[in-house]
């Protein structure tokens, strides 16, 4: 069976990993190409867009895949649009693998808004002194508060639009939150902005806004395009091997 992954995450190349070892799988690996170095497994890789849904279609029949599995980060909401749409074009079986979000805990203060020009407006009001981590795409989003200084970090440097005030911290996580904690305090952060990713990797700095009780003005995810939906690498290795003994 050929299967595509759809990538740009640590689930996606953990998942890579296992499905490579089942017997009758071979496994295609998509990148968008936004990372300069990205975590990249051994198998057959592609980089860079197809071109719409149209080029995700003529994809999927030219490489004669068989299943797909969508483990795209929870905000590539564009992608996994074009996904769920050319899967079910063209008749193959789809799945979504979405780390679950992080849920509220006691002492957290978060301000959730639905996107991140919502995040910008009302840090307009509050916000002096900013963690900002969003990585690089939508930094621009802040530019035009220019009465704020903003901490922003992220993989790679910017390549385009207007960069916000502030300093750019170049890093790659997981991060603890002992560390996060200690930036929040050297940098004399009052907010952070986040999406809400889930997972663990990035969660450090919850857990220190939320020994600080700092608040954390959180972007909602996407909607999920309608689909099988599974919330593990084990569970999506599991899809397929139901699939595999079904043929
Ligand atoms: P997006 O807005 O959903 O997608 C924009 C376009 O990028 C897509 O229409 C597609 O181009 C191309 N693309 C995206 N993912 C692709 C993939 N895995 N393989 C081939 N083409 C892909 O995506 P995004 O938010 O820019 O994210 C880009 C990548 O970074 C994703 O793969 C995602 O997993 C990863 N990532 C995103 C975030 C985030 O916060 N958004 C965070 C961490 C990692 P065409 O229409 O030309 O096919």
């Amino acid at each position: 069976m050929r299967v595509l992954i759809l990538g740009g995450t640590t689930e996606a190349v953990e998942l890579g990993e296992l499905v490579s070892q089942l017997d009758q799988v071979e496994v295609f690996v998509s990148l968008a190409g936004r990372t300069k170095n990205p975590k990249i497994s051994n198998l057959n890789t592609r980089i860079g867009g197809f071109g719409g849904i149209g080029g995700l279609r003529n994809y999927l029949q030219q490489m004669q895949i068989e299943a797909v599995i969508d483990a795209t980060h929870p905000f590539a909401a564009q992608i996994s649009t074009h996904v769920a749409i050319a899967a079910q074009q063209c008749h193959i079986p789809h799945l979504i693998l979405v780390r679950p979000a992080w849920e509220k805990q006691p002492g957290d203060n978060w301000i959730e808004v639905e996107s991140i020009e919502q995040a910008a407006e009302i840090l307009g009001n509050v916000g002096q002194r900013v963690f900002l981590t969003i990585g690089r795409q939508e930094i621009s989003t802040f530019a035009g508060l220019e009465k704020i200084w903003f901490l922003m970090r992220m993989i790679d440097p910017p390549t385009g639009g207007e960069i916000p005030r502030g300093e750019i911290i170049l890093d790659r996580g997981p991060f603890t939150w002992e560390r996060d904690r200690d930036l929040l305090l050297t940098h004399d952060i009052d907010h952070i902005v986040s999406k809400n990713s889930g997972g663990d990797a990035t969660y450090g700095k919850i857990i220190a806004a939320r020994e600080l009780n700092i608040p954390v003005i959180m972007v909602k995810r996407p909607p999920v395009p309608e689909s099988v939906q599974v919330a593990t690498v084990g569970s999506a290795v599991n899809w397929l091997i139901d699939l595999i003994s079904q043929r």
